[in-house]
Parts: structure tokens; C-alpha cells; sequence
């Protein structure tokens, strides 16, 4: 079998081209930040070899020293778009300034450095090694819920790029073996293969990516409150039963408060529903504020939130305080009416079979609020003992 480095990257090329201007029509004009950075990572690639194999029909003048340049930064600012859009699908990746230094002084080196070829293709391939195993390491540690197949992926295909690039620079700067794109030498042959195929595992990692994007996104919404932002009933029992695992299995303390906005069904029918729902927004709003790090707010249903707290009743007292004095002030000033809320709280008991049967005993104690007249707290009966 006989492998001819040009056709390989040829190959490449060409797949780059197609995979560019199909992926838009597929992917849709409403794509992510990240998903972009994925497409214009791919056509700067595609970039970068049509580059090289044009700078290998030019003879070694000052047009070569520039489409080869030009190929380099388009590889290198192609490395920097994958890890934006790793940043955009993982949260915030590490060591973006020396990446982007590496990728904006691999082209700037090679560009200097042109006349000396054991300097540029040293130069320009150790710098392309590192500035992708920058990226390789970004797969990694992800702040956001993602798989880990893809990542793997993308992890590997990295991996054997910054491998086989590192061994051309080597092979070009310290030995005599001038592995030019000329010359059908090994290490050549093993870079167009490896370019080839990781083209191919990177693209449909990049696609899984992607769909799993979506997925996420859909799954925030199904439990995620549209008007307040708040975790809804279905987020609220999810979270909730992590907090309950929590506390029994350190022994720590779990504490309900359910709150409910007193006549608010006056407050639609005398302003409007319009101002219900900022009524709502706002209750929401100083709830989050209130609230302390750690503590779970959520709006369970209608004018109805819920509070859960890893500590025990008492510090519940002066958080509903606070939280009733915020909103005498910001009522009044923000919807132009008085607005008071009831509350019911209730403390985890060992005997309690799960999440619902703590909220069960903090909405009795909300119920003596309202029949007590509203505007209050109540505590549900302490354990008997
Ligand atoms: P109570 O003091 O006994 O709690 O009286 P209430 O009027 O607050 O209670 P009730 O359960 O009778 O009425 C709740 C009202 O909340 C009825 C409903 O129109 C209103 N509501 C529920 N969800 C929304 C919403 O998303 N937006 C608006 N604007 N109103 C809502
Ligand atoms: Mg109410
Ligand atoms: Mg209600």
C-alpha cells in the first residue's frame, strides 16, 4: 500500500470543507456560543491544510513564507476556538492567557523564524504540541453536569495530535531528517493519518457535545420556575431529597419553611394579574436575597415557596423576620400595594419517612398561621419526648 502525504491531507481538507458548510445547515441558525466555536474551529482547520498544500506548489519565496504562516495561525486559532467552546459546554477551562499567548506567538515565531527551517518547524510544531494539550487538558474536570464519553474522545484525539506534532518538531529541529511537507518521511505520513482520523472521532465528539447541551438545557427548564427563576415543585423535591440524604447521613439538622402570600388572590383581582406576577417575581426575588448559601428556595405552586435549611428551627425565626421586614419596604415601592406572607416551619424528626411528610407538618403549621390571622409564623409541635 502506497500512502502519499499530499493525497491524505488532501483527504482532510476536503472533509474539513464539507463537515464546515454542512454542519450550519444542520445545526441551525439558534446555536449556542459554544456550538459556533466549534464550527469556526472546523473551517480554520480546513483552512490551515488547504494552506499547506497550496504553500507546497509555491517555491520557497516570500508567498511561502506567507500561506504557510497563514497555515499555522489557522491551525493554532483553531485549537483556540475548541477551547472556547469547551469553556462555553464545561464552565470556565484553566490557563486561557498562556493558551492564547501560545496561540497568538506559534504563527508570530514561525513567521520570524521562516528562513531558518530546523527554527520554524521546531518552533511551530512544539508550540502547536502544547497549545494542544492545553486543550486536552480542558476536557477535563468539568463545573457543569457532562458526560464523560465525549470528553474521552476529544481527550484522545488531542492527545495523539499533540503527540504526533511534537514528534515533528522534534525530528525537524535537533536531527538532520528534514520531515518538510515534501518529503513522503514517516512522521510525515503518521501526522496526515492522525490528522485524518482524529478529524473524524473529534467532529462526532464535538456533535454528542452538542445533543447533550440540549438535553441539559431541557432538563434545567422541566425543573426550573419560567416567572421567578426559582427550582419548581419537581426541582424543589429533587434538591430536597439530596439535603435530606445529607443531613441523616452527617446528622445534621433539616428545617422547612413553607410560605404562602396572604389574600393574593385580591391582589389579582384589585390590580390585575400583571401585577400578581411581579408581586411574584418580587416575593422570589427577596426570598433568593434572604436566604443564605446553601439553602434551598423554591416555588412549589401558585403564591406558594418553600424554604429548606440544613439547621434547626431557631434560625429560622430571623430568617423569616428579615425576609417579612424586606418586604414591608419593597412593596409598598415596587407595586404600589402592602404585601405579608404566612408561614409554617417544621424541623426533620427521625421518625419522618421522607421529604413529604417533613412539608406535610410545616403546611399544618402554615395552616394555623392563616387561621391564626395571617401574617406570621408558625412552629409546627415539637417532638414529643
Ligand atoms: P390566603 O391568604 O388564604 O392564602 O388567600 P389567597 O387569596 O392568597 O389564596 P387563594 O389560594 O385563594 O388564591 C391564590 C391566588 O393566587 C389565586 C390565583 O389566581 C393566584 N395565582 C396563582 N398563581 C399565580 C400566578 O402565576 N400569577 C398570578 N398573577 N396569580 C397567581
Ligand atoms: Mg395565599
Ligand atoms: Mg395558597
Amino acid at each position: 500500500m502506497q500512502l502519499d502525504f499530499l493525497t491524505l491531507l488532501a483527504t482532510t481538507a476536503i472533509s474539513l470543507f464539507m463537515i464546515s458548510a454542512s454542519l450550519p445547515l444542520i445545526m441551525g441558525r439558534n446555536i449556542s456560543a459554544a456550538a459556533r466555536y466549534v464550527q469556526a474551529s472546523l473551517l480554520l482547520q480546513a483552512l490551515a491544510w488547504a494552506a499547506i498544500i497550496a504553500s507546497t506548489y509555491v517555491p520557497a519565496t516570500l508567498a511561502d513564507r506567507i500561506i504557510s504562516t497563514i497555515s499555522i495561525g489557522c491551525g493554532s486559532a483553531a485549537q483556540w476556538m475548541n477551547y472556547r467552546a469547551l469553556a462555553g459546554w464545561l464552565g470556565p477551562r484553566p490557563w486561557p492567557r498562556l493558551l492564547l499567548v501560545l496561540v497568538a506567538a506559534t504563527p508570530l515565531g514561525y513567521f520570524l523564524g521562516f528562513d531558518s527551517y530546523a527554527f520554524r518547524v521546531g518552533w511551530a510544531n512544539v508550540l502547536l504540541a502544547a497549545v494542544t494539550l492545553l486543550v486536552a487538558r480542558a476536557t477535563l474536570q468539568p463545573q457543569r453536569p457532562a458526560e464523560a464519553g465525549w470528553r474521552r474522545l476529544i481527550l484522545f484525539s488531542m492527545l495523539t495530535m499533540a503527540g504526533l506534532t511534537l514528534a515533528r518538531g522534534i525530528v525537524g529541529a535537533f536531527t538532520d531528517q528534514y520531515p518538510s511537507f515534501r518529503t513522503p518521511h514517516p512522521v510525515n505520513l503518521a501526522f496526515a493519518l492522525g490528522a485524518c482520523v482524529t478529524v473524524i472521532l473529534n467532529t462526532i465528539a464535538m456533535l454528542v457535545a452538542w445533543r447533550d447541551e440540549a438535553e441539559f438545557k431541557l432538563r434545567e427548564l422541566a425543573v426550573t420556575d419560567p416567572l421567578t427563576g426559582l427550582p419548581n415543585r419537581r426541582g424543589f423535591e429533587e434538591r430536597a431529597q439530596a439535603m435530606l440524604a445529607h443531613a441523616r447521613r452527617h446528622e445534621l439538622p433539616l428545617t422547612a419553611l413553607m410560605l404562602d402570600l396572604d389574600h393574593f388572590k385580591q391582589v389579582n383581582d384589585l390590580h390585575g394579574h400583571e401585577v400578581g406576577d411581579h408581586a411574584l417575581e418580587l416575593f422570589a426575588r427577596l426570598l433568593k436575597d434572604t436566604r443564605r448559601n446553601g439553602d434551598l428556595a423554591a416555588r412549589l405552586g401558585g403564591e406558594e415557596f418553600c424554604l429548606l435549611l440544613h439547621d434547626d428551627t431557631s434560625a429560622g425565626l430571623p430568617l423569616d423576620q428579615r425576609l417579612r421586614q424586606r418586604l414591608r419596604l419593597a412593596a409598598p415601592a415596587e407595586l404600589g400595594l402592602a404585601l405579608d406572607f404566612s408561614a409554617g416551619m417544621a424541623a426533620l424528626r427521625p421518625d419522618d419517612t421522607g421529604i413529604l411528610s417533613l412539608l406535610a407538618r410545616a403546611d399544618a403549621a402554615l395552616y394555623e398561621a392563616k387561621t391564626a390571622g395571617r401574617g406570621r409564623l408558625c412552629n409546627a409541635a415539637p417532638i414529643r419526648s
